[in-house]
């Protein structure tokens, strides 16, 4: 079956396709709620973009002694951009990892609009999410199936799906193949640039229209070219809606309302990068002249 090919697609998009193609998406939620931690009255709540990490202690089932997330606090106000950073294994990916409840925390609580994630149904919390991600992944299908799915409960129109393409810089390259929308991508469909599906990933969260937006940056740089239309791309995306941003590049970083700099599953510095640039001894220092940024840190790193 199609459940097959898809394997290699992230956890987050493997869920919603999986949804779609059982077409039984009541009954695999009613198995989510069966959770046994879960309170039986759940609200149908979408939350406004504001939420927050209250004492939050997390250690993956496999590595039970290691706290990936060690009393992790802090609040993310509605439309506010914020960026994770910190070296690799820090716990950047794991916050959003429990954000989209993929995983329980063992201690502390998620908290949307001041609702404990644990009282929200997880199907209309995941429906205001969009996660757009460093090397987006698609499916075998056409260009405009790829982008629909972001709406999974009903069937989008051509126009809808065109006009989240041109907003997110997509359109003229897709009307450029002989097939245009019904071009096949995936496995054995047209070979996409990481510019060209990083486009189609932020046409797909267009159209979702989420109130929180997950954005795992790429950590090389694309071309020049590619650069500015998935840039002006995201900017789009982001107004207005509370943004994650698992940060690797500098510009993106000096962009963001807050900076919360983690290490070792802790959240060690919070503030704008002009505050934590005047900390030298802070760990944000530390990670700019390590040039742990792409591209370069400033002169004076
Ligand atoms: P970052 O995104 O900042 O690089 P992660 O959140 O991916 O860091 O990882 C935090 C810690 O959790 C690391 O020690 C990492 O090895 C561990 N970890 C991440 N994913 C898993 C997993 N699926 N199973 C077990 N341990 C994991
Ligand atoms: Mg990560």
């Amino acid at each position: 079956s199609t459940m097959v090919t898809q394997a290699a697609a992230s956890l987050s998009e493997f869920w919603n396709m999986w949804m779609r193609s059982m077409g039984a998406t009541d009954r695999i939620f009613e198995i989510m709620r069966s959770h046994p931690a879960a309170p039986a009255a759940r609200r149908a709540a979408m939350p406004s973009g504001q939420f927050s990490f209250d004492d939050v202690v997390f250690s993956y089932p496999e590595r039970p002694g290691v706290r990936a997330l060690d009393r992790v606090g802090f609040t993310i106000a509605a439309g506010e951009k914020v960026a994770l950073v910190g070296a690799s294994g820090a716990g950047k990916s794991t916050i959003a990892a429990l954000v989209l409840g993929h995983y329980q925390p063992q201690g502390g609580r998620l908290l949307f609009d001041g609702v404990a994630a644990s009282e929200l149904e997880l199907r209309t919390l995941r429906r205001g999410i969009a996660v757009v991600e460093q090397e987006p992944s698609l499916f075998a299908g056409s260009i405009a199936h790829n982008i629909a799915y972001a709406v999974p409960e009903r069937e989008v129109p051509l126009a809808e799906v065109m006009e989240a393409a041109r907003q997110a810089n997509a359109h003229d390259f897709i009307q450029a193949f002989p097939q245009g929308y019904d071009t096949m991508v995936g496995e054995h469909g047209v070979q996409l640039s990481g510019g060209q599906k990083q486009r189609i990933a932020i046409a797909r969260a267009l159209l979702r229209d989420p109130r929180l937006l997950i954005l795992d940056e790429a950590t090389s740089a694309l071309d020049a070219s590619n650069e500015l239309l998935v840039q002006r791309a995201l900017d789009r995306l982001m107004a207005g809606r509370t943004t994650i941003i698992i940060a690797h590049r500098f510009s993106t970083i000096a962009k963001a309302d807050r900076l919360l700099v983690m290490d070792s599953g802790r959240v060690v510095q919070q503030g704008s990068h002009d505050e934590l640039a005047r900390q030298p001894e802070g760990l944000y220092c530390k990670l700019m002249k390590d040039q742990l940024f792409a591209p370069a840190a400033p002169a004076t790193a």
